[in-house]
C-alpha cells in the first residue's frame, strides 16, 4: 500500500487494526499552502529563489532550472509552511504569498498567464520526531500481524525523507514481497530489480 497512513488504516479491518491506528495517532504531517503562477515573462530576473528566515515562507522559480514555461516565460512556486493543528484563513494566506511576490517580482500581476492557489497541502504525510526516535522510529514497511502487506511512503521506514523516504521504501517493500514468493534460488531478480531503480 502506498497511500498515507489514515488511508492505509481506513482499508484495514475497517480502520480497526491496532498498528495502523498507532501509526495515524502518531503521526503529525506537514502542511503547506501554495500559490503558484504561470507569467508571460518575469519581472525581476535577479530573484530567482526567497526562503524566509523569520517567516514560514519560500518562492523559487523553477523555470529557471528547468523547461516549465514557454520561452521567456516563467513558473514560480511560492508556500506558506503550516503549524500543525494550527487554525487560519486561507484568504489571509494567499494575500501573504502575493505579499511576498509584490516584494521578490514586483510588477508579477500584469505578466499573469495562469495562477492557482492549494491552501492545504500535504507536504509529507509525517514530520521525523525526536521523542519517537527520529528515522529509525519510523514505522514499517512491514505490518505486524499481517503478512505480505508492506507499506511504501515518505512515512515508511528508516531511510531519507520526503520523495526519498517514498522510493527508499518502495523498494525495500518490494525486495521483501520478493522475498515471500519467489524461491531463493531466484534471488538475482532482487538485485536486477534495486539496479534498475538505483540507476533511474
Ligand atoms: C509543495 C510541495 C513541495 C514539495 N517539495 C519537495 C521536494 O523538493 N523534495 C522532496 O523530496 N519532496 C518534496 N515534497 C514532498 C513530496 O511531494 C512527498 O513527500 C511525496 O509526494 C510523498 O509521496 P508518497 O507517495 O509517499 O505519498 P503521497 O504523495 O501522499 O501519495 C499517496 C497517494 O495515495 C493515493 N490514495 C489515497 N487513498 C487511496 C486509495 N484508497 N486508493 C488508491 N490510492 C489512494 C493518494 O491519492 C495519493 O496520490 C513536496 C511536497 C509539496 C506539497
Amino acid at each position: 500500500m502506498a497511500t498515507g497512513p489514515e488511508e492505509a488504516s481506513a482499508l484495514l479491518d475497517g480502520g480497526e487494526h491496532a498498528a495502523l491506528r498507532r501509526w495515524v495517532q502518531e503521526a503529525v504531517p506537514a502542511r503547506v499552502a501554495c500559490l503558484d503562477v504561470a507569467l508571460k515573462s518575469l519581472p525581476e530576473p535577479k530573484h530567482l529563489g526567497v526562503l524566509s528566515l523569520d517567516q514560514p515562507l519560500y518562492m523559487v522559480v523553477h523555470s529557471a532550472s528547468a523547461r516549465l514555461a514557454p520561452e521567456n516565460g516563467a513558473l514560480i512556486h511560492t508556500i506558506k509552511y503550516l503549524k500543525p493543528g494550527e487554525r487560519y484563513d486561507p484568504q489571509a494566506v494567499e494575500h501573504e504569498l502575493e505579499s511576498l511576490l509584490n516584494r521578490f517580482q514586483p510588477g508579477w500581476q500584469r505578466e499573469v498567464s495562469e495562477q492557482q492557489f492549494l491552501p492545504h497541502m500535504n507536504a509529507t504525510n509525517a514530520i521525523v520526531q525526536a521523542h519517537s526516535g527520529g528515522l529509525t522510529g519510523r514505522p514499517g514497511p512491514e505490518v505486524p500481524g499481517i503478512r505480505n502487506l508492506y507499506m511504501a511512503g515518505d512515512w515508511v521506514g528508516s531511510a531519507g525523507q520526503l520523495a526519498s523516504a517514498s522510493l527508499a521504501s518502495a523498494r525495500l517493500a518490494a525486495q521483501l514481497a520478493c522475498k515471500q514468493i519467489l524461491p531463493p534460488k531466484q534471488t538475482a531478480v532482487e538485485s536486477d530489480y534495486s539496479f534498475t531503480i538505483g540507476t533511474r
